[in-house]
């Protein structure tokens, strides 16, 4: 079966080819992390004509490195939210206008589904699983006990990691998105400031990394007003040390409550070197996947595979009616 995914949730074009799942014929990207720099994050507006200028011609590269046709694809598969409104909905008409052309079916996928998903494309699924989500927008914990049945065991109650992330890489001057430069200089720094650890050890599943980020911003300007050397590679460290201990911590703790068969990472922060370190050092009882990089961050490679399989779930397509939402529960599919 070929799945055409098609993701312009946020500030990537992205659409692929998937055969059965898994095999990816093509998964295009077109980023537009150059044009959001200037301002320091990304602007909605902005991203929604960068999104018009792109799309046809990611959708012609996708089907042209498929070496397929249109009419060989069996299904569409859209993100129908969460993100911006108006991104979502440049992919949605895209996606709805191949669908009425070509006569194609066409599905709404939850964008973290297929952030989940993105693990399925090379280490398959073995339930039941654990999936650690961490991204932009989402902090949280996922038991699956089959395909696409998401029970939400905690979240954030306020800032998710990649956003914690990109504030503290700000003050520290390194740029948009910031994930990446924080996790590169944190190699070359050491755990010396000792920032809290929030939450771990509160008896939930959820997290909160907003007052952890106040203490980061903190900690930096009151050295500053000081005159203190900053040393921005202990910073990064520091914050890395303190983020990757919560979130292990309370995987392991899931891991172990619902003796799961493997654990999987999935999102932006997916891409994390220390994340994936400290997960494989402490958790040796199951396997731990993480996506390939391509993967991590969105993709419309995901958003297939993750179409697929709620396809196979469900059996139901959706209509042109279909829309976009900038809020969405992932347990209701
Ligand atoms: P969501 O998926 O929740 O809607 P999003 O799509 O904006 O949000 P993703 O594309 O999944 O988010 O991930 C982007 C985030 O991942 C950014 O916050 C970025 O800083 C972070 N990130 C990417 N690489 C790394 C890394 N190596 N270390 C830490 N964070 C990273
Ligand atoms: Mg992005
Ligand atoms: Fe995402």
């Amino acid at each position: 079966m070929y799945v055409l995914g098609v993701e312009t949730s946020c500030d990537e074009t992205s659409v692929s080819v998937v055969k059965d799942g898994n095999i990816v014929l093509s998964n295009q990207v077109l980023s537009q992390i150059d044009i959001h720099q200037n301002y320091g994050g990304v602007v909605p507006e902005i991203a929604s004509r960068e999104h018009v200028k792109g799309v046809t011609y990611v959708f012609d590269q996708a089907i042209k490195k498929a070496g397929i046709a249109f009419k060989d694809i069996d299904l569409i598969a859209v993100t129908k939210g969460p993100g911006l409104i108006g991104s979502l909905l440049i992919g949605i008409n895209a996606a709805k206008v191949i669908s009425m052309n070509y006569n194609i079916p066409i599905i709404g996928v939850h964008h973290i589904s297929g952030h989940i998903y993105a693990n399925y494309i090379d280490h398959g699924m073995n339930f039941p699983l654990l999936a650690l989500v961490v991204s932009g927008g989402h902090t949280e914990l996922i038991l699956m006990k089959e395909h696409f049945d998401f029970n939400k065991l905690g979240e954030t109650q306020d800032d998710a990691v990649g956003e914690a992330y990109d504030k503290v890489a700000r003050i520290l001057d390194l740029g948009y998105p910031g994930g990446p430069a924080v996790d590169q200089l944190a190699k070359e720094g050491k755990d010396s400031l000792h920032f809290p650890r929030p939450m771990i050890h509160s008896d939930d599943y959820h997290f909160s990394f907003s007052g952890l980020k106040s203490h980061v911003i903190n900690t930096h300007h009151n050295m500053k007003q000081r005159g203190e050397d900053i040393c921005k590679e202990d910073f990064a460290r520091s914050f890395q040390e303190a983020v990757t201990d919560v979130l292990v911590e309370k995987t392991i703790k899931a891991k172990n409550e619902f003796k799961v068969k493997e654990v999987i990472v999935a999102g932006g922060v997916a891409a994390n070197s220390g994340l994936r370190q400290k997960l494989n050092e402490r958790i040796k009882d199951v396997p731990v996947y993480f996506p390939k990089m391509a993967y991590c961050t969105d993709n419309a490679a995901m958003i297939a595979a993750a179409g697929y399989f709620q396809y196979k779930k469900h059996g139901e397509y959706d209509d042109l009616y279909i829309n976009g939402y900038s809020r969405l529960n992932l347990e209701r599919g």
